[in-house]
């Protein structure tokens, strides 16, 4: 785990907080302790013993979605704001000190690998038992409260004739981190890779940007490096399309969208075409952008588990995204959190795999 960097942090405390106005937490909660060269300021105080942790500070601390809106602004390349403030809250904090919202979560993942509790039985291994074409890990949000997403990836890896087995693993072991335990954060990643490693798949599938990152920018700092290329499902079913191994056909009921870039996969990952493509490639379906997107989407509330601390900020967040987005049948994401947040007041919200699933789906049994 890379330890704090002072001086980027020194650098924001000292900025005039020109990004505020990106940062979703800013826009809604208006103190300046919650801004980004807020935080910063707190941390920097920290760091120089100027000031004692206290749950209030630890509250202000954890109130980033990680999301790096904050970097469309921002004058300083290498910053990575979010990063930092989750170093702080992970290598800096006494030893113990959760915030209270987060108890219960953090008790799940010691007692279950999950933060939502036990997790359903039954994604163990399916498919051929060694060196499958694709290893699909599954991610917790979506595990425990949307499994169709698990079962229309599960459906159009078989509808393409792809070998493949569902990993019955533990969460990634972000969370943990989020909420400052990195050994219980270690320790699920290790049992994670040690299954990964052994599988003898050629990839790892996953569909939640924030497995994703960790897998790829946590993992190797946390010593359990992934022998295997970790690929996102809008990636791979494209290129499925593309071989033709898939075969998307008009959607009943629904013929115009609407795409929320997830901020990781946006922003970190600058995957913004992918998404675009498979959408593009579904007979007659319209693609309405929203605004802002692409790279300059904003938070659906739900990055970093922020939901789960904050709900009603969070909520507040999904409603000003929604305002940004055209009317249509649906909106698509290809993220479990915003897919899951952004269906505050009834919005009608698919996961990109859902709808492809739909689309292969009634194609196939036309
Ligand atoms: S990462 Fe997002 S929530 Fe965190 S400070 Fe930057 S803009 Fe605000
Ligand atoms: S993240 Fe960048 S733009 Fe925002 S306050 Fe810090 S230094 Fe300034």
């Amino acid at each position: 785990m890379a330890e704090v960097n002072r001086e980027m942090l020194l650098d924001c405390a000292l900025c005039p907080n020109m990004c505020r106005c990106e940062c979703p937490v800013d826009q809604e909660w208006r103190r300046e302790a919650s801004s980004p060269a807020g935080k910063a300021r707190l941390a920097h105080l920290l760091l120089e013993g100027r000031i004692e942790w206290d749950s209030a500070l630890l509250e202000a601390l954890s109130s980033c979605l990680g999301c790096r809106g904050c970097q469309l602004l921002c004058p300083f390349p290498e910053l990575d704001l979010a990063e930092e403030l989750l170093r702080m809250r992970t290598e800096e904090r006494p030893a113990g000190m959760v915030l209270p919202a987060a108890v219960p979560y953090l008790n799940n993942l010691k007692k279950f690998g999950s933060p939502y509790g036990a997790r359903p039985t039954g994604g163990a291994a399916s498919g051929p038992p060694e060196k499958p074409e694709v290893l699909y890990f599954t991610n917790c949000t979506a595990q425990a409260n949307n499994p169709r997403m698990q079962q229309r990836t599960v459906e159009l890896l078989e509808a393409a004739g792809v070998s493949y087995r569902v990993l019955d693993q533990y969460c990634c072991g972000y969370p943990a981190q989020i909420w400052g335990d990195l050994e219980l954060a270690r320790q699920l990643a290790a049992e994670n890779a040690a299954q990964i490693n052994a599988s003898g798949a050629a990839l790892l599938l996953t569909d939640c940007p924030e497995c994703w990152h960790t897998f790829t920018a946590r993992y190797p700092h946390w010593g359990s490096e992934l022998s295997l290329p970790v690929v996102d499902t809008a990636t791979y079913f494209l290129e499925l399309v593309r071989e033709q191994r898939l075969k998307p056909g008009p959607i009943e009921g629904i013929t115009a969208v609407t795409y929320h870039d997830p901020c990781i996969w946006a922003r970190v990952a600058e995957r913004c075409e992918a998404p675009r493509e498979l959408l593009q490639s579904i007979p007659t379906l319209e693609l309405k952008e929203a605004r802002p997107a692409g790279k300059e989407t904003r938070c659906c509330g739900a990055g970093a588990m922020f939901q789960l601390l904050f709900p009603e900020q969070s909520a507040q967040i999904a409603r000003r995204r929604l305002e940004e987005l055209p009317p249509a049948d649906a909106v698509v994401t290809a993220c479990p959190f915003c897919r899951e947040n952004l269906q505050v007041d009834g919005a009608r919200l698919l996961d990109l795999v859902e709808l492809l699933g739909c689309s292969v789906l009634q194609e196939r049994d036309r």
